[in-house]
């Protein structure tokens, strides 16, 4: 059967990828100039389209950089005040002739080692000490706020 000329080239092109880039990398150097002259020609020529891509560009980045920027840094704030609530926590226990891991859980009935748990951490005396089983169990929203505190 017959192919066309079309058909036949896509097919020489498929199996000969190397080839075409031997000819490619060939075509470039031999015609560098021209291409370079050409494409400067056309930066030229559309010097308007090509400041609206590099301003669309900043512009698209720079939103993006923005939003980047402020989720690091209400992150980062927000770290720095947990790090700065529990330090004064320490230093409060500490104060209150209180050794690191000798507290049990506060839940009723619940013997275990407590750990401090934040409540909340614009109030670095709002704790409470539970064991791990009951602090996941605050976190899960299963005890409720409120229910009972170490101060
Ligand atoms: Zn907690
Ligand atoms: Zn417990």
């Amino acid at each position: 059967m017959a192919i066309s000329k079309s058909e036949y080239a896509k097919q020489w092109r498929l199996k000969n990828p190397d080839k075409i880039a031997r000819y490619q990398k060939k075509y470039y150097s031999k015609n560098k100039e021209k291409l370079l002259k050409n494409s400067k020609i056309w930066r030229l020529n559309n010097i308007e389209i090509g400041k609206l891509r590099a301003s669309n560009y900043q512009k698209d980045n720079r939103e993006k950089f923005n939003i980047y920027k402020k989720k690091l840094w209400a992150q980062s704030s927000d770290t720095r005040k947990k790090q700065n609530c529990r330090h004064l926590t320490i230093l409060a226990l500490k104060r209150h002739g209180y050794i690191s891991g000798n507290r049990l859980c506060q839940a009723e009935n619940c013997n275990n080692i407590g750990v401090i748990h934040h409540w909340d951490y614009d109030n670095y005396l709002d704790i409470s000490f539970v064991c791990s089983e009951h602090h996941a169990k605050i976190h899960s929203g299963i005890i409720p706020n409120g229910i009972f505190r170490h101060f």
